[in-house]
């Protein structure tokens, strides 16, 4: 650990954090970040000298176990300790990260959490934080790694994060409008690659549906993807340990491009010296995708380099008045059949882990909490791969309802688990 002390300001250099995404139930820190103290606010940068994380210990701050995380693409996300056991059962994590783009009413009664006075006074304090290291490096020449590092914090304000994380979706033309759920395992700390856009779905509840339909990357497209995201984060790439593909259906781009991309992206991206133990691919996939899924494309992926491979299968439903209801294309016969390949697929495979969705919702028709309920009591033989996850729909009225409905799957699944789904884009 290298410490600077530098007028009021403290920089530490090479503290590491955990290696291993495990949940803990206080403020712990993953990786390897560069450290401001100041004001009784500790402030994490990545290597590119832009803002991560921030604690705080003053007082206008409701409890220090709460943290403000900014992902590379410019959202910011409350991580959210309240009720923290309720929390854990769940969505497997003690910290509920609240968003302003998607709203859960299970874990806020703020819309916009991130509007709240003390948020906006830590984002103040952080404005303040970058002016104060302007002055400091117009009255002192500071060389060195320290100098160089301040060089970089005083150029990224408020504003400059906007413009680079724009500049991120540049390079991968488009952006990850939802998160595969597993990945709040590794607490969303992906580095995201599109391999195809859109999908062919229509589904009528979906805000993440492009009406263009279902396209392929070719590889070239997908090659200077990678490259450019190498450069972009340079060593700061040490930091991650999984990638997602894009977009909603990338199952769908098939073996020859899923393998070239990971194959390609895990010795660009140095993932075997990543800071973090073992390595994940994640990726979704499509109900149809799945089931036309052969052993072959199973047996690619079980042969990447990566230590996990999870698929994420929108399920859904397995009513088909539901199915229906929700403007689904497969039917209730083949999202039974899908979640039966699954429970095949994930004892098959070592490296291969694949979870679903099911959806909640107060009006749905009847009969889909009781298909779903059926469907997951199937399941006898006790396992930790393949869970389900429930997610509620937007207009969701009544929390007390979903939360009840929520526990009542989770109980009826006596072999898998069952966590809900928040929804987390970049
Ligand atoms: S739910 Fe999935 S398949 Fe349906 S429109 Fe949305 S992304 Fe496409």
């Amino acid at each position: 650990m290298e410490k600077h002390i530098i007028e009021d300001i403290e920089v530490i250099f090479d503290h590491g954090g955990l290696r291993d995404w495990s949940k803990y139930t206080f403020p712990a820190f993953y990786g390897l970040p560069v450290i401001i103290r100041w004001r009784q606010h500790e402030f994490h940068f990545n290597h590119l000298g832009q803002i991560r994380r921030l604690y705080c210990h003053a007082r206008y701050w409701p409890t220090p176990q709460e943290i403000l995380k900014r992902t590379i693409t410019n959202d910011w996300i409350l991580m959210s300790f309240s009720e923290y056991q309720t929390t854990y059962s769940l969505i497997k994590s003690y910290y509920a990260p609240l968003t302003n783009y998607h709203y859960s009413p299970l874990f806020s009664s703020y819309e916009k959490p991130l509007k709240q006075p003390h948020i906006i006074q830590a984002l103040n304090t952080f404005d303040e934080l970058i002016e104060r290291v302007r002055e400091i490096l117009v009255i002192e020449k500071i060389s060195g790694r320290v100098g160089e590092f301040l060089e970089k914090v005083a150029v990224n304000d408020r504003l400059a994060l906007t413009k680079e994380a724009k500049h991120i979706h540049k390079i991968l033309g488009g952006r990850l409008y939802v998160l595969p759920p597993d990945t709040i395992d590794v607490e969303y700390e992906v580095l995201p690659l599109m391999i195809s856009d859109g999908c062919s779905g229509e589904c009528t509840f979906c805000k993440f549906k492009k009406n263009s339909g279902f396209k392929v990357r070719d590889k070239e497209n997908i090659t200077s993807q990678i490259t450019a995201l190498a450069n972009y984060f340079g060593q700061e790439i040490n930091n991650y340990n999984s990638i997602v593909l894009g977009q909603n259906d990338a199952l769908s781009a098939g073996a020859e491009i899923i393998e070239y991309t990971a194959l390609h992206a895990y010795q660009k991206f140095h993932i075997e010296n990543s800071y973090h133990h073992r390595s994940n691919l994640f990726l979704f996939g499509s109900v149809q995708a799945f089931l036309k899924a052969t052993e072959l494309l199973f047996s690619v992926l079980e042969s990447l380099p990566f230590t996990n491979i999870y698929i994420n299968i929108g399920l859904e439903s397995a009513h088909q008045a539901t199915l229906e209801f929700l403007g689904k294309s497969q039917t209730a016969t083949e999202v039974i059949a899908a979640f039966e390949k699954m429970q095949e697929i994930n004892k098959g495979y070592n490296k291969v882990n694949i979870s679903c969705n099911f959806v909640l919702g107060d009006e749905l028709p009847l009969g889909h909490i009781e298909a779903i309920e059926k469907l997951i009591n199937s399941v006898k033989t006790r396992t930790r791969k393949g869970t389900v996850f429930i997610s509620p729909l937007e207009n969701h009225s009544s929390p007390g309802r979903t939360r009840e409905n929520f526990f009542r799957l989770q109980r009826a699944a006596t072999a898998i688990p069952v966590y809900l789904y928040l929804v987390q884009r970049l």
